[in-house]
């Protein structure tokens, strides 16, 4: 037996950070098949939909400025539990965890539609990323920056406008309160992917992806971690 096989052997097993049985990962395997989204979802906004249809009724009659959106969970309480202890808890290991299983996503994705020219995770207000530390979205991309060769470009969008917390808002008033957010500069891409943890309503991404649009992107499609 190698050291490092001795070395593992001493360790103690991690415990679920969900359920506190013994893991391999911060998360058992019982509860990773209580996180795992089957649902059929709007191909455009990835909301919930009864099987058999492709999209809903709110993106047949006004569609997204984006063109798909993929989402790796439903936001069902546990995810939210997980989503809350890696944000606010600051708790690492979930962290890492949401960035491999957003790596398999992001390889099945592009092995159906082909690769991307860049990755944005959503601009932080400098507020909020001071609160916060970082922007714990790039955080949730390690593993694919690790892992592929896609540029994640955390330049060439920036957040202009603080904007009030909009879990408080309803969907007129997010849209409102999140317009002008966003300024970018000119970006030659032809197709990009908008990355944020929880898609709500969709204001935020619709807005990121209206100013990439402006700014020249022929595309985009946007991935979070979770859609409510
Ligand atoms: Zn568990
Ligand atoms: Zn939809």
């Amino acid at each position: 037996m190698g050291i490092y096989q001795r070395v593992v052997k001493l360790l103690p097993k991690q415990s679920c950070v969900l359920c506190l049985e013994s893991a391999e990962f911060c998360v058992c395997k019982q509860c990773e098949s209580g996180l795992t989204d089957t649902s059929n979802r709007c191909l455009s906004c990835a909301t919930k939909l009864s099987s058999g249809l492709s999209f809903c009724g709110s993106c047949l009659s006004h569609a997204p400025n984006f063109s798909r959106a993929y989402t790796l969970y439903d936001y069902s309480d546990s995810c939210a539990q997980l989503i809350k202890k890696f944000k606010f808890d600051h708790q690492l290991c979930i962290g890492d965890y949401f960035a491999h299983q957003l790596f398999d996503l992001y390889t099945s994705i592009i092995g159906e539609k082909g690769d991307y020219n860049a990755i944005i995770p959503l601009p932080l207000s400098s507020k909020r990323l001071k609160e916060r530390g970082y922007n714990q979205t790039h955080e949730l991309l390690r593993i694919i920056a690790k892992n592929t060769n896609v540029l994640i470009d955390i330049s060439s969008v920036k957040r202009i406008k603080a904007t009030k917390p909009l879990s408080s808002l309803n969907l007129e008033e997010r849209k409102v309160e999140i317009k002008g957010a966003f300024s970018a500069q000119p970006m030659n891409y032809s197709n990009v992917l908008l990355v944020d943890d929880i898609m709500t309503t969709g204001s935020s991404l619709n807005e990121l992806a209206k100013t990439v649009l402006k700014a020249g992107v022929e595309s985009c499609d946007v991935l979070t971690l979770a859609r409510a």
